[in-house]
């Protein structure tokens, strides 16, 4: 058994010793069995939270209506869930209600995919009564039951589904495909900021490409943000080198044809933070410039380093260059800058107002950034006096 299983072995002990049931549950057990690292368990039981509130002494109720108590023990924080069924969903969303229920199996077939449908004891022993482990060794997503009323239920599976398709690199059950199709529309159900999550897990996933070709396939896309009128960038992504790029450089390439406001826009209808909306519109505006942004060591400076990469990568990605090469070269780019910042100028705005007995003005930032771009473009050594003479210079031409 993996680390992380072994270390959470004595509460499922403590558990059992309290009268209950426990085991391993969802993504962790499927992970284990695929030989893919584990990131945490989830614990589920057939005590409920009151129960189990008795067992451990600190506790926090994180999500006590839908049956989960978070234990903080000495070998680390657990979310224990009770084991229950869900019922009448009436808004493709959310169940009306939910009941805890004594049974393994019940809780199991409230879950996506039989692959998150398996859960094993304190010995290693798998309990998989959907048969996940035949569907994992076949790599294929299939519903628990019938797709069509599983997406019913809850939409956001049917992005699930695609998210799973990239990280696994695993293919959808047939049934379960055309029953994705069929009801892509209800996605509108969902909230976008649930959405967002397994869209982002999908572009980082190793094979987002497929995911994304089902995406289109499906019609899914049709009912993202902003995606409807996208199909043909959408379809251009799968010619790129998306392995390559990170969550804002994707955004970015996805955006790149997109106007400026437009963009604002289309981030904001996906929810992404403001902090990551103006990151992708920098970027896209270094990669629009012509000629290139890299050809200019001022622009290459005003952008600073990790923005700089950013566009160069995306840049590289959307010309059909090196993504690896060109993240290398931008950071030696910007290395080899003179200056890194503003503050390692040798001349400051009060030298050029005692130098020059002018009032201030405008024309201070103007001699400043003049000094800079000369500075970074190697045609004047960044030094006081130097500087001074230069200045003097220009002034009488
Ligand atoms: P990850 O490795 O990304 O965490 P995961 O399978 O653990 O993948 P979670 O979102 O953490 O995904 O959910 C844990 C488990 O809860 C799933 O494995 C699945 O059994 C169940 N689950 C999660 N979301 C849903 C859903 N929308 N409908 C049904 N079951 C779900
Ligand atoms: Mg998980």
């Amino acid at each position: 058994m993996d680390q992380l299983f072994l270390k959470s072995v004595p509460i499922l002990e403590l558990i059992e010793k309290a009268g209950f049931e426990a085991y391993f549950v969802g993504g962790s057990v499927r992970d284990y069995i695929l030989g893919r690292p584990i990131n945490d368990v989830d614990i589920a039981t057939s005590a409920t939270p009151e129960e189990i509130k008795r067992i451990f002494p600190k506790t926090a109720d994180i999500g006590i209506e839908h049956g989960t108590v978070l234990i903080i023990t000495e070998a680390g924080t657990y979310e224990i869930t009770t084991f229950r069924t869900e019922s009448s969903y009436s808004d493709f969303r959310r169940p009306d209600s939910v009941q805890f229920v004594r049974s393994l199996t019940e809780d199991l077939q409230r879950r996506d995919f039989t692959m998150n449908a398996m859960a094993m004891d304190k010995s290693g022993n798998i309990i998989d009564p959907f048969n996940g482990k035949h569907d994992l060794v076949e790599k294929r997503i299939i519903t628990v039951g019938n797709p069509h009323e599983r997406f019913h239920e809850d939409a956001l599976r049917m992005m699930r589904a695609l998210r799973f398709v990239s990280q696994l690199g695993f293919e959808l059950d047939q049934d379960t495909f055309v029953s994705l199709k069929e009801n892509a529309q209800i996605i509108n159900e969902i909230a976008v900021e649930r959405i967002l999550v397994e869209f982002e897990k999908l572009m980082a996933g190793s094979n987002n490409k497929r995911a994304i070709s089902l995406l289109l396939e499906s019609g899914l896309y049709q009912y993202l943000p902003h995606f409807s009128k996208e199909k043909d960038h959408l379809g251009n992504l799968l010619k790129l080198p998306l392995n390559q790029l990170k969550a804002a450089e994707i955004w970015s390439v996805i955006m790149v044809h997109t106007s400026d406001q437009e963009i604002e826009a289309a981030l904001r209808a996906w929810k992404l933070p403001l902090k990551t909306i103006r990151n992708v519109q920098r970027i896209i505006q270094l990669v629009k410039k012509d000629p290139s942004f890299e050809n200019s060591a001022f622009d290459v400076f005003q952008a600073g380093q990790i923005l700089a990469v950013q566009a160069a990568k995306v840049r590289a990605a959307l010309t059909g260059g090196d993504v690896m090469d060109a993240e290398e070269n931008a950071h030696q780019h910007y290395n080899k800058l003179i200056i890194k910042q503003m503050s390692d100028l040798a001349v400051t705005g009060t030298d050029l107002l005692n130098w020059n007995q002018e009032k201030p003005g405008p024309w201070v930032k103007e001699s400043l950034e003049m000094i800079l771009k000369a500075v970074l473009d190697d045609v004047l050594i960044n030094d006081k006096e130097e500087i001074k003479r230069w200045l003097e210079k220009c002034n009488l031409s």
